[in-house]
């Protein structure tokens, strides 16, 4: 793509061209994560708020111009289909919480029915310019399902290491999709580490999170997203129609607070980059605050950031909600920052209220989510129990992962249903 410069190191600022590296500065062991360097002045040249609105692309490849790949085609297929999911106003919940305006971002509805379809797609994309015949990747389950989805979308062979105790919906997702599956005696860590040694050894494209640097280019597309259908909702509240207003318009409307949940804290950074990059392009006018919401019982982030550090020490993580269950995360400093930086917060919550949460984001604006999902909705809960959230803000939260994937976490959440005799009598018995 032109608008790819290259590479800087988030950590030490080298600067690389686009082919002098592959993964992280060679500088710091696997720990140097690199941004993507774009070039705004070329983009700028070839797109704006008004020929994005015009794109009848309905996923992530409608921001191809803002993306440091080209759209690889496939269109029709799952790979055209990441992104572009609904952002839902869910004003009971918003009146409960007494807030005026708050959206639910359901990344749940993504092809595999994870966030991680975002950052997938975009590392196909890239693995195919490499010419590289297996894509690799360790996974918790989503990363991984997500790679072998749109893996099978495009005929990309793909290996994931999970660990063994992942939930089986996502196992049986990974082999469903025809993905060479290892599952590891072990954690999520150690399939991690296992990964970057097994890539080099068998010449695989290794998509791990917090070390490829293309999943957050990916990752960023949900913050395009919710601008650019923040500007379409608050368009039509003007009564005209959305296309016409939002190709005049060439602002973009930002949030003023998201809420996101954190594991390796890839999807944090990404949204980062993604805000990052229209306030480059002069496309918003503010930087939305990024709120960190991490379990208690995996919440490196949120420690480092309570410690004002940018060290990250780590965790024995230990939490029901499995995506987020991270002892070491691969993307911590950049996740400290996007929150340091935007004047938000990290928010802790217990699983009880993972699993509180899940049921008033299922019954109060019909979102099912998993449980690392529902953790961004227990992060606002808390948020707003803490006073750290303005009455008129516009908030969006994201629901990362569909609940369908864990449902046994689901029916912890749910509680148990009535079962009876196939009789009136009984029906009569259990309602009175
Ligand atoms: C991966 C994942 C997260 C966390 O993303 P990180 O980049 O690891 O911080 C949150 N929720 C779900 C459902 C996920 O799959
Ligand atoms: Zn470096």
């Amino acid at each position: 793509m032109t608008n790819f410069l290259g590479y800087e190191c988030s950590l030490c600022g080298q600067k690389y061209g686009p082919n002098e590296v592959e993964y992280v500065c060679p500088k710091h062991g696997d720990m140097g994560n690199l941004d993507v360097v774009l070039d705004y002045a070329a983009i700028t040249r070839a797109a704006s708020p008004g020929s994005i609105a015009a794109s009848p692309d309905l996923s992530v490849w409608r921001y191809a111009p803002l993306l440091p790949v080209a759209d690889p085609g496939f269109g029709g297929t799952p790979l055209h289909s990441a992104g572009w999911t609904p952002l839902y106003r869910a004003d009971r919940l918003a009146a409960a919480l007494g807030l005026k305006t708050l959206f639910v971002k359901d990344d749940g509805r993504n092809p595999t029915a994870s966030f991680k379809d975002r950052a997938s797609a975009i590392v196909v994309a890239r693995a195919r310019e490499l010419g590289a015949a297996v894509i690799a990747a360790a996974s918790t389950g989503n990363a991984g399902a997500a790679l072998a989805g749109m893996g099978a979308a495009v005929g990309q062979p793909v290996v994931i290491f999970a660990p063994e105790t992942a939930p089986q919906a996502k196992i049986a997702q990974l082999l469903m999709f025809g993905a060479r599956v290892l599952l590891v005696k072990g954690n999520y860590d150690q399939a991690f580490d296992l990964t970057l040694q097994a890539s080099p050894e068998f010449g695989w494209y290794c998509r791990n999170t917090g070390y490829n640097p293309f999943t957050v280019e990916g990752k960023k597309t949900a913050a395009f997203e919710m601008c650019e259908q923040l500007s379409q909702i608050s368009n039509s509240k003007l009564q005209t129609p959305n296309l016409q207003s939002a190709i005049r318009n060439p602002q973009w409307t930002a949030p003023d607070r998201v809420f996101v949940s954190v594991g390796d804290g890839n999807i944090i950074s990404g949204i980062h980059k993604g805000f990052k990059d229209l306030l480059a392009l002069g496309w918003i006018d503010k930087m939305p605050k990024l709120m960190g919401v991490q379990a208690a019982g995996s919440a490196a982030c949120a420690n480092a950031w309570a410690a004002h550090t940018e060290t990250i020490t780590p965790v024995a993580a230990d939490t029901l909600a499995d995506s987020i269950s991270v002892d070491l995360p691969r993307d911590g400093v950049r996740a400290v920052r996007a929150v340091r930086e935007t004047g938000g917060e990290y928010v802790v919550v217990t699983d009880d209220e993972i699993l509180a949460a899940m049921r008033d984001l299922a019954r109060g604006a019909a979102v099912f989510a998993e449980p690392a999902g529902s953790t961004a909705y227990a992060g606002l809960m808390r948020a707003v129990h803490n006073g750290a959230v303005g009455a008129d803000e516009t908030i969006v939260v994201i629901n990362t992962g569909n609940g369908l994937k864990d449902v046994k976490s689901a029916m912890k959440a749910a509680g148990e249903a009535t079962v009876i005799e196939p009789t009136l009598e009984a029906v009569k018995a259990v309602l009175n």
